[in-house]
């Protein structure tokens, strides 16, 4: 085993013992590639969408934030392609029932047609099961990855609806209404985080590739003259938001074109920001500029005209579209890799989560000195109480201090705050530094203070 599978069971391992991410339905057996945050990771990931939100929507002019439900017409998923175009090549194996992605499998090659979502075989390779090593047969199935339910009290082809395949559709069919009511400057963008459903066909690598996930996208409107200068504008804000906000190192993290025969027939350049998960870069985001093909399709399907008229140009044009679309989990999961730390002290091994402050779960614990002394705990409690209105914040008054340091270490809390017999004397308390371990005491009052400084 390399050491970087290492650091993959060691971060699944620690995602399980401190409440970041569950497997869902354990009792049951699992769900394959489905996850549940737990309470730390539900801050973790809350902490991504509200910095994205930030970031993106609050401190910019011409991005809007909207929040568009899972459920939509069936028609606008014809328009998009999905219903045909995105398939996975299957194969069945006919003795154990296990289903294999053809191109995933030893020595095959395989080239699909992004129209029709047919795939062929340029190379056979390997007609062995990976699993029961039964003899499989070569025929590849288009396997649609979109996830349907039914609506109303009839079954049927009538009321077969689709789950979102990409969160980001219905951004499109809120165009119309968007320029109608929003007198927004031209160009603009929608800005929206939604789930998006896949039926995966392989197991993925744990919050990699899973079945229901989060996407935070992006679509910026814009005329098609300006969509080449405006692309790589967003090119630079998307890498540098991965860097400066969350913290990710620009060394494990780079560019990738979509090749010629990748790229999907209508898209004018495709460029993915990729993360060097373990060995491999692996993608996080698609930045793609997307020509006006999304909203002359919906248009078509619906016979609406989802055009803009300039009035300062005068001119009346399809927009185009330039769509950052990342992923809330690949982002998590990423975070994690990024700040996992291992370090020995005196023969004892301490683990700790080197994570942005602005991104950690807790900002803050507070700890009585013993648990057994009201006095202390009383104290301790006043100063939790008046921290929890700013902060998320942790108490812990279980085990030795040595012990609750270790634990806010794993979950990344930058700093922890102690009350000790000094603080009945002189209202002092001591502030650790999670990454150099050191302590300073502070006066109580000034603790919100120095939190909000090093949170800037
Ligand atoms: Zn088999």
């Amino acid at each position: 085993m390399t050491k970087n599978n290492d650091l993959m069971e060691k971060i699944v391992s620690l995602c399980k013992r401190r409440g970041f991410v569950y497997p869902s339905s354990e009792i049951y057996g699992g769900f394959a590639n489905v996850y549940d945050f737990g309470p730390l990771g539900s801050l973790l990931a809350k902490n991504i969408r509200d910095i994205w939100i930030k970031k993106m929507v609050q401190e910019r002019d011409d991005v809007y934030l909207i929040d568009g439900s899972i459920l939509m017409h069936p028609k606008a998923w014809e328009a998009s392609g999905h219903t045909v175009a995105f398939t996975d090549p299957l194969i069945q194996c006919p003795a154990c029932k296990k289903r294999f992605r053809a191109d995933k499998l030893e020595g095959w090659q395989l080239k699909k047609d992004n129209q029709t979502g047919r795939w062929e075989v340029i190379k056979q390779g390997s007609l062995v099961c990976p699993d029961c090593k039964a003899n499989l047969i070569p025929t590849v199935k288009e396997f649609n990855l979109l996830m349907t339910t039914e609506v109303g009290s009839i079954a049927g082809e009538k009321s077969k609806v689709y789950l979102k395949g990409e969160s980001c559709q219905n951004i499109y069919l809120n165009f119309l209404p968007f320029r109608d009511t929003m007198t927004a400057k031209f160009p603009f963008g929608m800005a929206q985080i939604g789930k998006a459903f896949r039926n995966e066909i392989t197991l993925g690598k744990f919050l990699f590739k899973v079945r229901e996930f989060e996407q935070m996208d992006i679509e910026y409107f814009c005329a098609p003259e300006e969509s080449d200068k405006l692309y790589e504008e967003w090119k630079q804000t998307r890498f540098n938001w991965y860097i400066k906000e969350m913290g990710l190192s620009k060394e494990r993290l780079h560019w990738r074109q979509h090749s010629p025969e990748e790229r999907i027939f209508y898209a004018k350049d495709a460029w993915d920001i990729e993360y060097k998960f373990f060995n491999d870069f692996e993608e996080l985001e698609g930045v793609h500029n997307r020509s006006d093909y999304d909203l002359k399709q919906q248009g078509k399907f619906s016979g609406k005209t989802l055009d803009y008229f300039d009035p300062t140009s005068k001119k009346r044009f399809i927009p185009y579209i330039i769509e950052c679309s990342g992923g809330l989990q690949r982002t998590f999961f990423a975070v994690l890799v990024e700040s996992y730390r291992e370090e020995m002290i005196k023969d004892e091994k301490r683990i700790f989560l080197k994570i942005k402050p602005s991104l950690a779960p807790y900002k803050a614990a507070v700890f009585p000195l013993v648990a057994n002394k009201p006095k202390l705990t009383d104290k301790a409690k006043n100063i939790f109480n008046s921290l929890k209105s700013e902060f998320m914040v942790a108490w812990d008054d279980i085990g030795n201090i040595g012990k609750r340091y270790r634990r806010q270490d794993e979950i990344g809390t930058p700093w922890c705050i102690t009350v000790d017999y000094q603080t009945l004397e002189d209202n002092t308390v001591t502030i650790r530094d999670r990454d150099t371990m050191k302590q300073e005491r502070f006066k109580i009052d000034e603790i919100i203070e120095y939190i909000k400084e090093k949170l800037k």
